[in-house]
C-alpha cells in the first residue's frame, strides 16, 4: 500500500512488474471526472494516483461526472472509490491536496496526466515532470468555443516543453483561472457542456493507451492536438524548443537517494552530507583549493577550471518557497518560524500570543536557503518541521558554482498516523487526508454534507 510506493517507485526506470502507474492532476473536474472510469477499464494500469485539491459542489453537477450524494466530499476521494468499484483490483492513491504542494518524487510515474484549471499549476507539472523525466499528457477545454486541446511532453533535451512556447502575455497571466458558474445552482456553468469535457476525457484516454503501449501513432513529443467540435475541424501542431526556455535544461535530473527519516534529520545535516558529497566529487582537490592548500602547479595538473568556492552551501526543494516570518493579523506581532509556504496550513501555525492567524510576511518568502544566514537553531530544525516529506528533492549547491549541484531524493518511509495509516499529506485538512479512512468507507457510506458550503473555483478548461 502506499507507505512504500513512492520508496519502490523512486527507483524504477519504467513499468512495473504488476502494469504501469498513471498520476491524474485534476482528477475530478469536468474532464478528470470523465476520465478516471476509462483508466480504471485499461488493464495495462496497475496503480493510479488521483490529486484534486477541490470538493464537489452542487454547480459541479451539471458538468461533472458527480452526483448529489458526493456534493461536499473530497474530489478525489470520490472518483478513487468509482475506479475501485469498477476494478477491485486497482491500485488507487487519492490525494486531496494541491499539486503544486506535492513532492517532486510524489509524480514519479509512468505518465502523468493533467486535466488542470490553472497555468500556474500546470507551469508546476511541466518543471516536475521535465525534472523527474517522466512523460505527461495535458488536456483542456475551452467551453464557449467548444474546443478540446491535448498536448504530450516527453522530458528529452530536446524537445520542447510547456514554456517553451510561452509569451510575455502567458506569463502575465499566470494567475488566471477557468472558474464555473459561480452561483451555486445546477445550471450549467457558462459554455462547457458535460459533454466536451467526456470528449477531453475520452481523447486523453485513448492516447494515454497509446503511449504506455507506445503504439507508433501516438502523439510525439511537443505536440499538440486541437479539436473544434463546433466546425468539427482537427489541428495537429508541432512545437519547438525555445534556446531561451526559462527552464533550462529540459533533460531529467540525477538524483541521489537519502534514506533518513525526515522526522530526526535537521537541516544542519544535510548541509553537512552535502558538502561532504561535493567534496568527494573532485577527488577533493576542491576542497583543499577551498581550504588554501593547493599550490599553483598543483592546480593545473588537476585541470580545475572553477572559481574559488563560498564556504557556505545554499540548499532549495523546487518548487517550493520558505516562509521565515510571520505577522499576526490578531496582536500585529512578528513571528519566526521557518516552514515550506505551500504545506503550511494556519491552523497549524497560529500565533503564540494571540492564537490568531499568521501570514507569511512577503520579504521573507525565499526560494532557497542560505546556510550562513540560518541560525544555529534553524539548522537544528529536522526536515519534518519544516514541512518537507518523503519524495522531496533536496537541492544543494554551492553559491559559486551553481551548476555543480546535488540533488537529493528523500525516500525514508511515511510516517504513521494515530489511526495506522500513512500522512501522504500532513498540510491537508484533517477530512482531505483519504488515505486515512479510505479503507473504513464503503460504497453506500452516506457523506455528510451538513456543514459543507465549500467555495472557489471548479476545474473548467486550461
Ligand atoms: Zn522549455
Ligand atoms: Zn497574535
Amino acid at each position: 500500500m502506499p507507505t512504500d510506493f513512492w520508496m519502490s517507485r523512486a527507483r524504477a526506470a519504467s513499468r512495473s512488474a504488476d502494469g504501469f502507474t498513471v498520476a491524474v492532476a485534476g482528477a475530478g473536474g469536468v474532464i478528470g471526472s470523465h476520465l478516471i472510469p476509462h483508466l480504471a477499464r485499461n488493464i495495462e494500469i496497475a496503480t493510479l494516483v488521483l490529486i484534486d485539491v477541490d470538493d464537489y459542489e452542487t454547480k459541479n453537477l451539471a458538468s461533472q461526472d458527480a452526483l448529489p450524494s458526493d456534493v461536499g466530499r473530497p474530489k478525489a476521494l470520490v472518483q478513487a472509490e468509482r475506479a475501485r468499484r469498477i476494478r477491485g483490483s486497482l491500485e488507487v492513491i487519492p490525494i486531496a491536496a494541491d499539486v503544486e504542494s506535492l513532492p517532486l518524487g510524489w509524480l514519479r510515474t509512468d505518465l502523468v496526466l493533467t486535466c488542470l484549471d490553472s497555468r500556474r499549476s500546470r507551469q508546476h507539472v511541466n518543471l516536475v515532470t521535465r525534472r523527474l523525466g517522466v512523460p505527461w499528457l495535458d488536456a483542456g477545454v475551452l467551453g464557449d468555443q467548444l474546443l478540446v486541446r491535448l498536448d504530450l511532453f516527453r522530458p528529452d533535451r530536446d524537445t520542447a516543453c510547456l514554456e517553451c512556447r510561452w509569451s510575455d502575455t502567458d506569463y502575465a497571466a499566470l494567475e488566471q483561472r477557468y472558474p464555473c458558474d459561480p452561483q451555486t445552482s445546477i445550471a450549467a456553468p457558462s459554455g462547457s457542456p458535460s459533454g466536451l469535457g467526456a470528449l477531453a476525457a475520452a481523447l486523453q484516454a485513448i492516447e494515454c493507451g497509446k503511449q504506455l503501449a507506445a503504439e507508433g501513432s501516438r502523439l510525439m513529443s511537443g505536440e499538440q492536438v486541437v479539436l473544434d467540435a463546433t466546425g468539427q475541424n482537427l489541428w495537429r501542431t508541432k512545437y519547438l524548443p525555445h534556446p531561451a526556455c526559462r527552464i533550462g535544461s529540459h533533460g531529467p535530473w540525477t538524483t541521489e537517494t537519502l534514506d533518513d527519516d525526515p522526522a530526526t534529520l535537521t537541516l544542519g545535516r544535510v548541509f553537512e552530507r552535502a558538502r561532504q558529497a561535493l567534496d568527494a566529487r573532485d577527488g577533493g582537490v576542491g576542497a583543499q583549493l577551498d581550504r588554501g592548500q593547493l599550490g599553483r602547479a598543483e592546480l593545473d595538473r588537476a585541470h580545475l577550471d572553477r572559481p574559488h568556492r563560498d564556504p557556505a552551501l545554499r540548499l532549495s526543494v523546487e518548487p517550493q518557497r520558505f516562509a521565515t516570518e510571520w505577522l499576526c493579523e490578531g496582536c500585529g506581532s512578528l513571528q519566526r518560524d521557518l516552514r515550506i509556504l505551500s504545506r503550511t496550513p494556519a491552523r497549524d501555525l497560529p500565533c503564540p500570543v494571540c492564537s490568531s492567524t499568521l501570514h507569511p510576511l512577503g520579504l521573507r518568502i525565499e526560494d532557497e536557503l542560505h546556510e550562513s544566514r540560518l541560525s544555529p537553531a534553524q539548522l537544528d530544525l529536522t526536515l519534518e518541521a519544516i514541512g518537507m516529506v518523503s519524495g522531496d528533492v533536496l537541492s544543494v549547491a554551492f553559491p559559486s558554482a551553481p551548476d555543480d549541484v546535488l540533488h537529493f531524493e528523500l525516500t525514508a518511509h511515511a510516517p504513521q498516523t494515530a489511526s495506522g495509516g500513512p500522512r501522504l499529506c500532513p498540510w491537508g485538512r484533517e477530512d482531505r487526508r483519504p488515505t486515512d479512512k479510505i479503507e473504513a468507507m464503503t460504497d453506500t457510506a452516506a457523506p455528510d454534507v451538513a456543514d459543507r458550503t465549500g467555495q472557489g473555483g471548479s476545474p473548467h478548461a486550461a
